[in-house]
């Protein structure tokens, strides 16, 4: 089964003192296990409301979202729940807590899980190493630089060991050679941990450095879907 399998997706969302705003129309697309998927489009295009469709924040009108082989739709309370603690979520505004030290943003996802301090700790200190940010466990966010606090972002996003991580224009607010380093983060962990990676995007460039595909969103519609190598190819 593929990781997420969309079909026909169509959503509007309702206004009473404005116009109905279709913000997709019969999208369909397939993310396979082990993909870095690049959704590129303009401000506006639907990818945000894409996301939350994966990963339950939002209903749908007609069509399919499969997650793992399981209808988003059809979900119980309970089965939402794990479903987004499976889906590790990252953005442009990092999202920190900033009266909470490294080591304790990290920790959050933990929290009424059922495990114990220490070994709370030890997981803390691990996500922290996985993301090369040890040394700073005992700082706060306003501390960090933009590309530490998206480490910081990320190490919590896999607290709970998800199989896929969505990252929304995380990399959005950062410098070029900052965006480097995180993407070549997020492709390493792709890599050692076997995650699946979808990556929303305004930047070609993005796609270019980690993607090995992409689907290209515009009006609420796929214009364009494929291997980044044959959508770039010339023809
Ligand atoms: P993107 O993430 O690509 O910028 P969005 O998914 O945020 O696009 O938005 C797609 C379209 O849906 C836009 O026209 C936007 O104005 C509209 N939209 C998004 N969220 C809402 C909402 N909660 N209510 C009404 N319209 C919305
Ligand atoms: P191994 O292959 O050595 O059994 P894994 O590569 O599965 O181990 O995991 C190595 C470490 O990374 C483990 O401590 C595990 O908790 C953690 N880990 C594995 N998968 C994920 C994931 N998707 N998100 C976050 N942490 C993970």
């Amino acid at each position: 089964t593929p990781a997420v399998e969309i079909r026909d997706l169509t959503k509007t969302y309702r206004s009473d003192d404005e116009e109905d705003k279709t913000a997709l129309a019969e999208v369909s697309l397939s993310i396979e296990e082990g993909d870095i998927f690049g959704i590129i489009g303009l401000s506006g295009a639907g990818k945000s409301t894409l996301v939350r469709c994966i990963n339950g924040l939002e209903g749908y009108d007609s069509g399919s979202v499969r997650v793992r082989g399981r209808e988003v739709r059809d979900l119980n309370p309970a089965d939402l729940r794990s479903l987004r603690q499976r889906t590790g979520m990252i953005f442009q505004h990092f999202n920190l807590m900033p009266s909470r030290t490294v080591a304790g943003n990290v920790e959050l996802p933990l929290l009424g899980g059922g495990m114990r301090k220490p070994e709370r700790a030890s997981r803390v200190a691990e996500l922290l190493d996985l993301v090369g940010l040890s040394d700073l466990a005992d700082h706060y966010p306003a501390e960090l630089s933009g590309g530490q606090q998206q480490r910081v972002a990320i190490a919590r996003a896999l607290a709970n060991e998800p199989d896929i991580l969505l990252s929304d224009e995380a990399t959005s607010a950062l410098d070029p050679n900052t965006t480097k380093s995180i993407l070549q983060l997020l492709r390493d962990l792709h890599d050692s941990l076997g995650i699946t990676v979808v990556l929303i995007t305004h930047e070609m460039s993005v796609i270019r450095q980690i993607c090995n595909k992409i689907a290209v969103i515009d009006h609420g519609t796929i214009v364009e879907q494929g291997r980044v190598f044959d959508v770039f190819a010339d023809p």
